[in-house]
C-alpha cells in the first residue's frame, strides 16, 4: 500500500465530510481531528457492530459506561503515575523535545544525533527525563497539589473499579466480562499519521474475568473471537495479522499480549491488543483501596482473585482502518469512480433517493415522499443537489449501498430504479415492494 492511498482517504474524508482537521479556523489544533457529518454516522455503526458483537450477543457480558475523571489513587494502583512515562530528550541546540528512541545514530554508530538538527547530544550530559503521559487537570476552583486528577489515560481502570459492582448487581459467575467504550487521553509525545495516534481517542475494551487456571485457554479465544469481528465486518484478510509480544516487550503487568495489526499505507500497525493481565489490577486495587475484591467460587469453595483477559481497540483507528481497506477507484466508461466498499453494517447512509430531475414537481415530491417512508425502516438520505450522475458518484464515495432513483416514468408505472453499490446493476422495483427488497438484501 502506498502513501498515495493515505493523501486519497484523508482528503475523502475531507471533501464528503467524514473527517475535518479539529479547531480548522483557528489554524488548527496539532494532531486533533472532528468527525463531520459522515463520520460521525460510520463511528457510531462501528461501535454499535462492536457492542453488538461484545455485549448483547453473548451471555456472559455486561456493558458499563464509567467517568473520565476519576479518583486519583486509581492512577497510583494502575501504575501510570509511575510508569505511564516515555523518556524524553531535549537539544539544546534547536530547542526541539524527542523520545530518546527517536534520536539518529552518528556516522561512528556511537553517538546520538537531534533528528531535526543533527546536533550531537550527549546522553551522559544530558540524559532522558521523564514524561508522563496522562493529562493533568484540577478539580473544584483550587489548582493545588491535593486538586489533582487525570483524564484518564484507558478505560480499562473504570471497569476495575466497578468489578465488585457488576458481581453483586448481576449475580455474576465467572467467567463473564464487562465491556466498555468511551474517550481516553494521552498527552502523546509524537501523534500523527491522521486519526491513527491523537491525544484524545476513543476505545473499546473488554475486561473479561476468569479462573486463573482458564487464563490461557479464554486469552486464544479472544484474540480468535477479535479477529473475526474485523473479519466479518469485511476487513481483507491479507491486511491483517497477529503479532505476539515478545517476553521483553511485555508490560509488567501481563503475561501475555497478541497485537492484530492492520497493513496501513505507513506500515503495519496496531489496532488491538489482546492481553493477560493476570489479576494485577484487582490486586492493586484492593491494595490501595482496602477491599476485599475476591471472588468466591462457591462449587470449590474458594476464594480468589480473578486473571484478566483484555481486548483492547481503538475506535479511531478501526475507522481509519475500515476506511482504507474499504477505498477503491474503479475504471468506468466515463472515466474512473471512487468507491468506499464499506460493509452494509459501517456504512453511513445504506439508502439515498435521487430525484431523475429536480425541476420536475411531482418527480420531487414522489421521491421525498419514498424516502420519508423508507426512512422508518432503514437510513436513507434524500439528495437533489446535483445532476443524477454526480449524485451516483458523490454516494459510491460515501460508501452508499443503493439509490432509487424517481424519473417521469415512475408516475405513470409506480417503478423506481435502484442501482447497487458495487455492480452498478439497475433493478427495476415497484415502490410498495421496496422495504421487502431491501430486507431481503440483508439491509
Ligand atoms: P501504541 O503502541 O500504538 O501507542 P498502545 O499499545 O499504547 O498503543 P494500548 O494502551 O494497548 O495501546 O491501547 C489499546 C488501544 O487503544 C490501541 O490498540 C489503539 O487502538 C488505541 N490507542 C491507544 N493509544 C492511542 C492513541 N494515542 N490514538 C488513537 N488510538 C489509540
Amino acid at each position: 500500500m502506498s502513501n498515495a492511498l493515505m493523501e486519497q482517504v484523508v482528503s475523502l474524508c475531507k471533501r464528503r465530510g467524514f473527517i475535518f482537521p479539529g479547531s480548522e479556523i483557528y489554524g488548527g489544533l496539532s494532531s486533533s481531528w472532528d468527525y463531520g457529518p459522515l463520520g460521525v454516522e460510520l463511528k457510531r455503526n462501528l461501535k454499535q457492530a462492536w457492542w453488538k458483537a461484545a455485549v448483547h450477543l453473548r451471555d456472559d457480558m455486561e456493558g458499563l459506561d464509567s467517568g473520565i475523571l476519576m479518583h486519583p489513587s486509581i492512577w497510583r494502583a494502575s501504575g501510570h503515575i509511575e510508569g505511564f512515562t516515555d523518556p524524553l530528550v531535549d537539544c539544546k541546540a534547536c530547542k526541539k523535545r524527542f523520545r530518546e528512541d527517536q534520536l539518529n545514530l552518528s556516522d561512528n554508530g556511537k553517538t546520538k544525533m537531534c533528528p531535526e538538527c543533527g546536533q550531537i547530544i550527549d546522553l551522559g550530559q544530558n540524559p532522558p527525563r521523564m514524561f508522563n503521559l496522562m493529562l493533568k487537570t484540577y478539580l473544584g476552583p483550587v489548582e493545588d497539589e491535593g486538586a489533582v486528577t487525570y483524564l484518564r489515560p484507558e478505560t480499562a481502570q473504570g471497569i476495575f473499579v466497578n468489578f465488585l459492582n457488576v458481581i453483586n448487581t448481576r449475580h455474576r459467575k465467572l467467567p463473564f466480562g464487562v465491556a466498555q467504550i468511551g474517550k481516553s487521553f494521552r498527552n502523546e509525545i509524537t501523534p500523527g499519521n491522521f486519526t491513527f495516534r491523537t491525544r484524545e481517542f476513543e476505545q473499546m475494551e473488554i475486561e473479561y474475568f476468569v479462573a486463573p487456571e482458564e487464563a490461557d485457554v479464554w486469552y486464544r479465544k479472544w484474540i480468535d473471537l477479535r479477529l473475526d469481528w474485523y473479519l466479518e465486518l469485511g476487513m481483507k484478510k491479507e491486511n491483517l495479522r497477529l503479532r505476539e509480544h515478545a517476553k521483553e516487550e511485555l508490560a509488567h503487568y501481563a503475561k501475555s499480549c497478541t497485537d492484530i495489526e492492520y497493513q496501513f499505507p505507513f506500515g503495519w500497525s496496531e489496532l488491538e491488543g489482546i492481553a493477560n493481565r493476570r489479576d494485577f489490577d484487582l490486586k492493586q486495587h484492593a491494595h490501595l483501596s482496602g477491599k476485599d475484591l475476591t471472588y468466591f467460587d462457591q462449587a470449590r469453595n474458594l476464594r480468589f482473585l480473578p486473571y484478566v483477559i483484555e481486548p483492547s481497540g481503538g475506535v479511531d483507528r478501526a475507522v481509519l482502518a475500515f476506511v482504507v481497506d474499504a477505498y477503491r477507484q474503479e475504471k468506468v466508461n466515463d472515466g474512473t469512480r471512487v468507491v468506499l466498499g464499506l460493509d452494509k453494517s459501517l456504512a453511513p447512509f445504506k439508502i439515498a433517493v435521487l430525484p431523475l430531475l429536480k425541476k420536475n414537481e411531482k418527480v420531487v415530491a414522489l421521491a421525498k415522499k419514498i424516502n420519508y417512508v423508507l426512512k422508518n425502516k432503514f437510513m436513507v438520505k434524500y439528495d437533489d443537489t446535483a445532476s443524477i450522475g454526480k449524485l451516483y458518484r458523490r454516494q459510491d464515495e460515501i460508501g452508499t449501498l443503493y439509490c432509487v432513483t424517481v424519473d417521469p416514468e415512475t408516475l405513470e408505472d409506480n417503478k423506481v430504479t435502484v442501482r447497487d453499490r458495487d455492480t452498478m446493476l439497475q433493478d427495476r422495483v415497484s415502490i410498495e415492494s421496496l422495504e421487502k427488497y431491501f430486507q431481503e438484501k440483508g439491509l
